[in-house]
């Protein structure tokens, strides 16, 4: 195992067959993956470069035509044994991803059989109609509405959730008939390797599934600028997102961008305080607070505030922290950029008058990416936090005493991902959901995702969904026929 020191991580990952250690169309430059938990290298990865980029379309464009036309059947037996791949992979998987990103390592083991529904999820939604009627407008013809594959379909992906960002879109996109390029983050790509090992046995045809690791403008600036690259899904920061928006525009490909969020945690008077707490804590400390839904501004009513921040602080004070094979509750952050955001973030809060409840620092003891769970009180709106993306353990807290205040303070943000209420009031629930401008409103509870539910965020949270029928259908256009017998 793992944790065995007489096995380290590559050795058990050679036995496994699970890392060949090279992206597809590889060439002589490597990249080093460290465990964040320890900076120590884990595993040189062989990479590609602009070549290699273009060598991964070829391919993709050279299998198109026989994936595409394949039985929606025997496309979906192929990814039916790629799900039972991946589930039955799926402690390696999880122990890989530890290695990698650090994440505690039931989360990681929970993100497997995350990653591996899209799959099931996109295998069996293959196989519903891709043809629908239109009630006629014109005499004697006959309209019909074909659905088909865009074409070559590249996905990029963030190293937060580096093995589920992967699958639900590939998944989608391969059930819709694309064939795909993937690009995965550079700090990530041992499960994206592991996934692609897995994705060759289940028998996806050469070509259809390409994995190019290398430097991320290089390869994806590549593939914006390809005519052959039909669609473009990219998860990661709304900054690099609007790059790739506007790189995207001479070819004018398909576009799904899932980029950053800033969410509210709102909890009203009246709210079932218990599970307030438990639900915050689990919005906030979640994958160590480095999540897209992760909320990053607590909203009080006034009455409750001292109540919350008290009740808040006891709980936050029991997680613990450490490497992710020992299953803390929050494991190291993934690089020192990640460390310097909370610290400017707490000391431009302090300096604006908030105060520090409980943390407020790095756990140097366990190394220098651990950052202590952090609690801010009376956080002014104008402070950096109450704007920007945390990113990681930090939690800024400030009252309010209306239900139009916190719901334009809510709104005053160009993010529109997530946003969570607490409250018993029926009334009140239905005004707020109405009035939050977010993709997702979660009430009264924190986790929302699934394959089923069309994932994504309004304004610049991006643009499409992914998951339910809707992120397959972001894979194809829609073909009108107009058949006249007469
Ligand atoms: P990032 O935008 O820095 O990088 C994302 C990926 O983009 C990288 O892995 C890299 O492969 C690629 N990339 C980076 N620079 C590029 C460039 N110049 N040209 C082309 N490609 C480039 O984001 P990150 O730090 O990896 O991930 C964190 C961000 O992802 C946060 O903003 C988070 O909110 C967002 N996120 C969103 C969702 C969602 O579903 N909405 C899910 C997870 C993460």
């Amino acid at each position: 195992m793992l944790d065995d020191p007489s096995c380290n991580l590559r050795d058990r990952l050679n036995d496994a067959g699970l890392l060949p250690g090279r992206g597809d169309f590889a060439g002589e430059g490597r990249l080093a993956v460290r465990d964040p938990a320890t900076g120590e290298p884990v595993a040189q990865v062989a990479v590609s470069d602009a070549a290699g980029a273009q060598a991964a379309v070829d391919a993709a464009e050279a299998a198109f035509a026989g994936w595409a036309g394949m039985l929606p059947q025997d496309r979906a037996a192929i990814l039916h044994r790629w799900h039972a791949l991946i589930l039955g992979a799926k402690e390696d998987l999880a122990r890989i991803m530890v290695a990698e990103q650090g994440k505690p390592v039931s989360e990681a083991r929970g993100e497997i059989g995350y990653a591996a529904s899209f799959v099931q999820f996109y295998a069996e939604e293959a196989l519903r109609p891709n043809i629908e009627g239109v009630t006629s407008h014109l005499p004697d013809a006959e309209m019909e509405l074909w659905r088909e594959p865009v074409g070559v379909a590249a996905l990029v992906t963030p190293w937060n959730f580096p093995s589920a960002m992967i699958t639900r879109k590939a998944a989608a996109a391969l059930g819709a008939g694309c064939t795909v390029v993937i690009h995965p983050s550079a700090e990530t790509p041992l499960s994206a390797l592991a996934l692609a090992e897995l994705a060759r046995r289940a028998g996806f045809p050469e070509g259809v599934v390409n994995t190019v690791i290398g430097d991320a403008a290089t390869i994806v600036g590549e593939w914006t600028a390809d005519t052959r690259v039909r669609a473009l899904s990219f998860t990661g920061s709304t900054e690099v997102g609007r790059l790739l928006y506007r790189q995207s525009a001479d070819t004018v490909k398909r576009l799904v961008l899932e980029l950053g969020g800033h969410a509210p945690f709102i909890v009203f008077k009246g709210a079932d305080m218990e599970r307030a707490v438990a639900e915050a804590v689990k919005a906030k400390f979640a994958t160590s607070g480095q999540d897209c839904l992760g909320a990053n501004r607590f909203y009080v009513q006034r009455p409750v505030y001292d109540e919350f921040c008290a009740r808040f602080t006891e709980a936050v004070e029991k997680l613990t922290l450490g490497p992710g094979l020992q299953d803390p509750d929050i494991g190291p952050l993934i690089h020192d950029r990640a460390i310097a955001k909370q610290i400017a973030h707490i000391d431009d809060a302090v300096a604006r008058g908030a105060r520090v409840l409980t943390g407020g620092g790095v756990a140097e003891e366990l190394g220098p990416l651990f950052f202590h769970p952090t609690l801010l009180a009376d956080v002014p709106d104008a402070a950096a936090i109450m704007r920007e993306e945390t990113f990681g353990p930090v939690a800024p807290l400030s009252p309010f005493d209306e239900e139009d205040e916190v719901i334009a303070r809510a709104n005053a943000t160009e993010y529109g991902l997530v946003a969570y209420v607490h409250s018993l009031d029926p009334r009140r629930i239905y005004r707020m959901t109405r009035a939050l401008q977010y993709g997702m409103v979660a009430v009264n509870r924190t986790k929302v995702t699934g394959a089923p539910i069309p994932f994504g965020g309004m304004k610049q949270s991006g643009i499409g969904r992914e998951g339910a029928r809707q992120g397959l259908e972001a894979f194809t256009e829609i073909k009108y026929v107009c058949r006249d017998w007469a």
